[in-house]
């Protein structure tokens, strides 16, 4: 139990101790911080340690896993243990009193396709008339190299963007002009702590000792612009305008007793990606809302790949991976269509308009329109782990 006082049902009790980086609440200058309920602990305020006052987790991720082990144990000790309570709680800051920035440098930026419902609804979309998954996806987490800049924190709008939007017409010219496909994908992102080196290949099992935590992602897409860009390279400019990351990055530690197996496997997998040995599944279950309306609950336990396959996949080549580096599950959707984690899907391509309570619809997002996704997950003795929100409005074409 800690001395702090939490809110009801809050998801961020003794169990969770979420990292993240803030600014404000009377304190000089940039502070790593713990949450805590409706609170934030100031880490270089309760330690005096300079790594905890610097512009992004990174500097104390770098580490690794035995400096993060001590620091959770720490701090359950600091706010469990009613004798340190005197000398902690005066570095204990309202929540509302700081704003929170983006926690990681986000060293590089990869996101995946791991959503079996995902990959075979947007199959059938595009391929009607051939097998909804393309032939390598049943073998590995096929990704994209994303673009790390524009990694945004949760509550930064999106300016809707402009690009070629399909096809020339008769001018001989593709359209060009703002998206008219502007669409969210629920996701979870996974923040590379401990980098490896180059030519080093980070095995399944090894997954914990690399990947610090998770947190929520919004992969915005414009799907006019990716639709043509796409082929033969993947997805570019339909993705790159913006990406939003929510602010507190919930430990591995946090979630053991959300770990499930994951689905059975249809196809015999090469030995660097088998499992068995570290089933990285996560029974999180997320819920999408657009102006305050939930129109999407997707469960992450069905992904088909986990994030420490995804790992051993994007290292397998030696390729290293950095301290502050995301990468992104791909678009979380389950079997059943409330459970769809796209605009994409739930109104298969913009043909069946989603009816929202205020009674508009929405094909695609529009102008003004607000995004906000959130996630929970079961921690010990029946608790829930929260992750806190990714939220975006949506603003005009420049
Ligand atoms: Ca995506």
């Amino acid at each position: 139990m800690t001395w702090v006082e939490l809110p009801d049902g809050t998801g961020f009790g003794i169990d969770n101790l979420p990292l993240g980086v803030v600014l404000g609440g009377g304190r000089p200058g940039i502070r790593h911080a713990v949450r805590i309920g409706d609170s934030v602990l100031d880490l270089h305020g309760v330690t005096g340690l300079p790594v905890h006052a610097t512009r992004t987790l990174d500097s104390f991720l770098v580490a690794g896993p035995d400096a993060w082990r001590d620091l959770r144990e720490q701090v359950t000790e600091w706010l469990t243990d009613e004798r340190h309570r005197a000398r902690v709680e005066p570095h204990l800051l309202p929540l509302a009193a700081v704003q929170a920035l983006r926690p990681i440098g986000v060293a590089d930026y990869v996101d995946f396709y791991s959503s079996r419902a995902h990959a075979e609804n947007v199959g059938r979309l595009f391929r009607p008339d051939g097998d909804p998954l393309p032939p390598n996806w049943l073998h590995l987490p096929i990704g994209y190299h994303g673009r790390a800049g524009t990694v945004q924190v949760s509550g930064a709008p999106v300016v809707r963007p402009c690009g070629q939007i399909g096809p020339p017409g008769d001018d001989g010219l593709p359209p060009f002009g703002p998206t008219r496909r502007l669409d969210l994908e629920a996701e979870l992102g996974f923040v590379v702590g401990a980098p490896s080196e180059p030519g080093e290949r980070v095995p399944v099992e090894a997954f914990g000792e690399h990947v610090f935590g998770v947190c929520l992602v919004n992969d915005w897409s414009a799907r006019d612009l990716q639709a043509w860009e796409y082929q033969p390279l993947g997805p570019f400019l339909g993705k790159s305008f913006a990406t939003s990351m929510s602010p507190w990055i919930v430990p591995l530690a946090a979630l053991e007793a959300a770990r499930v197996p994951p689905p059975p496997r249809d196809a015999a997998l090469l030995p660097y990606l088998r499992d068995d040995a570290a089933p990285w599944g996560l029974d999180v279950e997320l819920e999408v809302r657009i102006n305050g309306e939930v129109v999407s609950r997707p469960p992450f336990r069905d992904m088909y790949w986990t994030a420490a396959q995804q790992l051993a996949h994007l290292t397998v080549n030696g390729a290293p991976v950095l301290a502050g580096e995301l990468f992104a599950s791909g678009t979380v959707s389950g079997a059943a269509r409330e459970q769809w984690g796209s605009l994409l899907e739930l109104t298969a391509n913009g043909t069946r308009p989603l009816p929202l309570a205020d009674g508009s619809t929405r094909a695609f997002l529009e102008d003004g329109d607000t995004v906000c996704i959130t996630a929970s997950a079961p921690g010990p003795h029946g608790a829930r782990i929260g992750f806190g929100e990714v939220t975006g409005r949506v603003l005009p074409a420049r």
